[in-house]
C-alpha cells in the first residue's frame, strides 16, 4: 500500500470513527437543518459529510440555524436548530439545502420534502387535554390539517367539558418546530424528536410518540382529565 493510499485509509477510518462518535454523543438530541434525514443513519451520514463551513447558517434568512456551541461535544460547530427559540419557516425554495457544498444536506426540493423529525406531545402539559381550548400549535403549523389535526371529543368522564386535542401525523410532520415555537405553555407541551432517538426513561411516560395512540386508548387511562 502506497503512503498516500494508507493516508486515505487512515483518514477514512478517522472520519468513520468521528461519525460514530457524533452519533453516539448525539443523544444530545441535536436537531439538524432540512436535508438531514431525522434518523440515526441520517445523522451518521450528516456527521461524515458536514465540514462545519456554516454555509447553511448564512443561507437561512430567518437565522433559524446556528453553530452548536460546546467545549466538549464532537458536534461543536455543526449546524443545529432550537425550535423553541426559532423554528424553521419551511422556505418555499429551502435555500439552506443547496447552500451545502458537501451534500451533508440533500434531497429536499420543496418544503414538504423536509424530514427533520416529528412533533410529539406531552398530554400532562398540553392544556387541550385538560378540557381547555387552545389549538395554537394547530394554527401555527404550515401543514395545517395535514401534519396536525384537531380531534374533537366530548370528555366522557365529565359531561361539562369537551377536548380539542392536537393529533400529529408523523409521516406528514416535517419537524419544522413552528408548533414548538408557538406553544403557549411555559414548558412547551410539544417538541420535536428524530426517528430512532429514544426518549429518556424519566420522560417516556409523559411524552407520547403519537398522540393518536393515546387518544385511541380507553378513556380514563390518564389521558383524559
Ligand atoms: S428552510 Fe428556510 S427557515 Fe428552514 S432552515 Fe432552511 S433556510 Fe432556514
Ligand atoms: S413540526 Fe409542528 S408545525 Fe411543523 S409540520 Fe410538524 S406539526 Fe406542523
Ligand atoms: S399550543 Fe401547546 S398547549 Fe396549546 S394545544 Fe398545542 S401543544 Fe397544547
Amino acid at each position: 500500500m502506497s503512503i498516500s493510499t494508507a493516508a486515505k485509509v487512515l483518514a477514512g477510518a478517522a472520519l468513520g470513527a468521528q461519525a460514530v462518535s457524533y452519533v453516539f454523543n448525539s443523544h444530545e438530541e441535536l436537531l439538524r437543518p432540512p436535508g438531514t434525514p431525522g434518523t440515526i443513519e441520517g445523522e451518521a451520514e450528516f456527521a461524515a459529510r458536514c465540514i462545519r463551513c456554516g454555509k447553511c447558517i448564512e443561507a437561512c434568512p430567518y437565522e433559524a440555524i446556528y453553530a452548536y456551541k460546546s467545549l466538549t461535544s464532537p458536534s461543536a460547530g455543526t449546524p443545529v436548530l432550537d425550535t423553541r427559540s426559532k423554528a424553521c419557516r419551511m422556505c418555499h425554495d429551502v435555500p439552506c439545502v443547496p447552500a451545502c457544498p458537501t451534500g451533508a444536506l440533500h434531497d429536499v426540493e420543496k418544503p414538504e420534502d423536509i424530514d427533520m423529525g416529528y412533533a410529539i406531545l406531552d398530554h400532562e402539559i398540553c392544556i387541550s387535554f385538560k378540557g381547555l381550548r387552545c389549538e395554537v400549535c394547530y394554527r401555527a403549523c404550515p401543514l395545517i390539517d395535514q401534519a396536525i389535526t384537531i380531534d374533537y371529543r366530548v370528555n366522557e368522564n365529565d359531561s361539562l367539558h369537551s377536548v380539542f386535542a392536537p393529533i400529529i401525523d408523523e409521516e406528514k410532520c416535517t419537524g419544522c418546530g413552528l408548533c414548538v415555537e408557538r406553544c403557549i405553555t411555559d414548558e412547551p407541551a410539544i417538541r420535536i424528536v428524530r426517528e430512532g432517538w429514544e426518549l429518556r426513561e424519566s420522560e417516556s411516560d409523559e411524552w407520547v410518540p403519537s398522540a393518536r395512540e393515546n387518544l385511541e386508548g380507553p378513556r380514563g387511562e390518564g389521558v383524559w382529565m
